[in-house]
């Protein structure tokens, strides 16, 4: 049976160089890069290597990049240092951010140790920068600091920030500035030089590395002390003996990322909008949540369907057909919970909404085939 994996926001498969890459560091060169003789030697300088790459390719100093064991643990580190080091005492954030967000400013609010402003934003998901602007001033007014904490790109619909405007924003009012850019990086170029920010988020298995393996970017006029504490690892910032194989196939997969960046978005792009038009076409009713055709990441599309009988069986008919695909963030589509997302930006409960998230793997046929899967569930051909 053919299958047909569009759950690329979810997690990606593993390049095949990536995995080339990371492969000796298990049987062959397994010395820990804390160690001082040449095994140690041996690992300490591919880490490095990969750093000093990575830094290239985002235009900043290795000395301003971290690795963490995932984007949780990042956007956990910065959240909670901004708060307990540098000041921080209003966090401006939306309401559609990922749940390692959004609970962690929950917690931050709930222990007292910081006021969080939601932004408004509109039914495609963008933010309100003007009321950005108005609740920095506000806050400035009163005598707070704050961090503004927003998503480059939405996990759930695609839907884009401009990081530019908001470092600017940020910038002019001085306040600090991060953002969740676990959907981005590897996808858009991010030149540090070009704009003004403080804290950035990554993680491997989003761009064809391997899961357990993230990345931060602190911006080096900003000091924030480690969010695990122990051994002196990433220069004191990040304690634990290195995830050395998944920091080398970060590095690896972070450099063909931004090698094939052009090609790779011209093909997923391609397929975005040939599944924009093929539903339009073939599925009467079908709607879109978020920006799709506008300023939205080319990954993403997340489609909206017509009320029919076995609406909440979709997900499942689509599965048993041999299509992988979500109805949200990961780490939430196990739950009943509907999607915070989805209900932010007043999206109809009364549809189903499905997001589809491509890769470079993925083809113009596999796009057929789910189109084609999609349209027998609404013959009726439906289990449940
Ligand atoms: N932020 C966003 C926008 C995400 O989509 C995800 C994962 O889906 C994360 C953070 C969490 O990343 P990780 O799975 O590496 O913890």
């Amino acid at each position: 049976m053919m299958r047909v994996y569009l759950d690329n926001a979810a997690t990606t498969k593993i390049d095949d160089q990536v995995f080339e890459e990371m492969l000796p560091y298990f049987k062959e060169h397994y010395g820990n890069p804390s160690s001082i003789h040449s095994y140690g030697r041996e690992t300490r300088s591919k880490i490095e290597k990969g750093r000093k790459k990575i830094a290239e390719l985002l235009n900043c100093s290795p000395s301003e990049l971290f690795f963490t064991s995932c984007g949780t643990e990042g956007n956990n580190t910065i959240l909670r240092g901004c708060v307990k080091d540098l000041g921080v005492t209003d966090i401006i954030s939306s309401s559609i951010e990922h749940h390692c967000v959004l609970h962690t400013l929950e917690a931050i609010e709930a222990e007292g140790q910081a006021r969080i402003h939601y932004v408004k934003l509109n039914e495609l998901g963008h933010f309100d920068l003007e009321d950005i602007e108005a609740k920095v001033k506000s806050i400035n007014k009163a005598g707070g600091k704050a961090l503004i904490s927003l998503m480059h790109s939405n996990n759930e619909i695609g839907t884009m920030m401009s990081i530019k405007k908001v470092g600017k924003i940020a910038e002019a009012n001085n306040a600090l500035f991060h953002s969740d850019t676990v959907q981005t990086l590897g996808k858009f170029a991010i030149d540090l030089k070009e704009i003004n920010i403080d804290f950035l988020t990554a993680s491997a298995h989003k761009f064809h590395g391997p899961k357990g393996i993230g990345m931060i970017y602190i911006n080096g006029d900003v000091k924030i002390k480690p969010f695990i504490h122990g051994g002196a690892q990433e220069r004191n910032m990040r304690a634990g003996t290195e995830n050395m194989y998944g920091i080398i196939g970060l590095a690896k997969a972070f450099e063909l990322s931004c090698e094939k960046m052009q090609e790779n978005r011209e093909h997923i792009l391609g397929l975005k909008s040939y599944m924009i038009e093929k539903l339009k076409k073939e599925v009467p009713g079908v709607s879109f949540n978020g920006d799709a055709e506008g300023k939205s990441n080319y990954i993403v599309l997340n489609v909206s369907f017509p009320p029919f009988s076995n609406k909440d069986m979709m997900l499942f008919n689509l599965d048993i057909m041999g299509v992988a695909a979500s109805s949200g963030s990961a780490c939430s589509s196990g739950s009943s919970i509907g999607s915070h997302v989805l209900k932010a930006i007043n999206a109809d409960p009364n549809r189903t909404s499905i997001r589809f998230s491509f890769s470079k793997y993925n083809t113009k046929e596999e796009i057929d085939f789910v189109i084609e899967k999609v349209k027998e569930i609404y013959a009726g051909e439906l289990v449940g």
